[in-house]
């Protein structure tokens, strides 16, 4: 396959995201009102099973949880935060902030994709009253780029190759004159959900690298989520990897991570103050409430707890935190 091809099958990834979200919603596994709208019309009726569902339901809740408490930590500091979401994808994370019980906490929300990713989003929320507006007044909502970026006063939509340097793709992006898209004193937290994978370790730590020096220059704690794959080196790891590679998907980004035990050195790496990470199996296990638990068994039936324990294994959330050199802010754990 030429990198071409290789680079659509990776895009195609996100319709794969967007469609076991919109199967979860659609057997009341989690809410989200605004999905419908970033999925083609095409796609609609496709239901997943009720083991990808499972896995998008504990995957969601888990992220989710921990963006609640970095919105909640920055209330009790009394300072608005900023969310970038890398490989954002069609995800309707702002969407969701904005209009539930946390809304009004953020300074800026920023997302950024391939190119054609973030056209497409963008004539999206514009083509929907439903997603512009959450964003604001229409004259407020402005296209950037030839269509392929769309600023509005909290959300941004850039497209960049996040493989390319940062200092030649993000700098000019975040570097409007006058006013930076992002404040170097703000907290911040960046988030990673099912994108690393696809990149070269080298490309990855270049990115968070990047990141780590621009807001050290401010007084602002930088927080970590990633999502992703881990684990390729036994045999069922082997299996989802062929499955991957026979779609023309492969995934650099897994190799330097066999076990859950590695994968806070994404983030310790870069000299993070704390670095956690768990797999998805345990967070179902543990940190699901039994109520939950509950009303979610009733939903489907699903008889292969083995084979969803299995997978639900090679899936895991490593979250970070770097404090300012001076300690000053965001004292409280995360
Ligand atoms: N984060 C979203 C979610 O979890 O629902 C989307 C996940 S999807 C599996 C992966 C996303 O990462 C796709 O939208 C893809 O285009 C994007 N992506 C992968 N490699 C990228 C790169 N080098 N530059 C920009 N975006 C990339």
């Amino acid at each position: 396959a030429t990198a071409r091809d290789a680079d659509s099958a990776i895009r195609q990834t996100d319709t794969d995201a967007a469609l076991a979200r919109l199967s979860a919603v659609q057997k009341h596994y989690l809410q989200d009102p605004f999905v419908k709208a970033l999925v083609p019309r095409a796609h609609l009726q496709q239901a997943r099973p009720p083991l990808i569902n499972v896995g998008t339901y504990v995957r969601s809740e888990g992220i989710d949880e921990l963006v609640d408490r970095w919105l909640d930590l920055a209330e009790q500091e009394g300072v608005k935060v900023q969310v970038v979401s890398l490989g954002a994808g069609s995800d309707t994370r702002f969407w969701r902030i904005e209009t539930g019980s946390r809304k009004g906490r953020l300074s800026a929300y920023l997302e950024v994709d391939f190119a054609e990713i973030t056209t497409k989003k963008a004539m999206a929320i514009k083509k929907s009253k439903e997603l512009s507006k959450v964003l604001g007044q229409p004259e407020d909502i402005k296209l950037g780029s030839g269509g392929m970026a769309l600023h509005s006063p909290i959300y941004h939509l850039i497209p960049a190759d996040l493989r390319l340097p940062p200092s030649e793709t993000l700098s000019s992006a975040l570097a409007t004159p006058g006013s930076p898209l992002l404040s170097p004193s703000l907290p911040t937290l960046l988030l990673f959900e099912c994108v690393l994978v696809y990149m070269s370790p080298e490309a990855s730590c270049s990115l968070i690298q990047w990141f780590t020096d621009y807001f050290s220059q401010g007084s602002g704690p930088l927080g970590g989520i990633v999502y992703e794959m881990f684990g390729l080196s036994d045999s069922f790891g082997r299996v989802m990897h062929e499955n991957l590679k026979a779609r023309g998907v492969s995934l650099p980004g897994v190799v330097p991570y066999p076990d859950v035990a590695s994968l806070p050195q994404r983030f310790l790496q870069h000299s993070f103050s704390t670095a956690h990470a768990l797999t998805l199996r345990d967070i179902r296990r543990t940190y699901i409430s039994l109520e939950e638990a509950g009303r979610i068994s009733k939903l489907e039936m699903l008889d292969e707890i083995e084979e969803l324990e299995l997978v639900l294994g090679h899936y895991a959330i490593t979250w970070g935190v770097k404090l300012p050199d001076d300690g000053s802010s965001l004292k409280a754990h995360w």
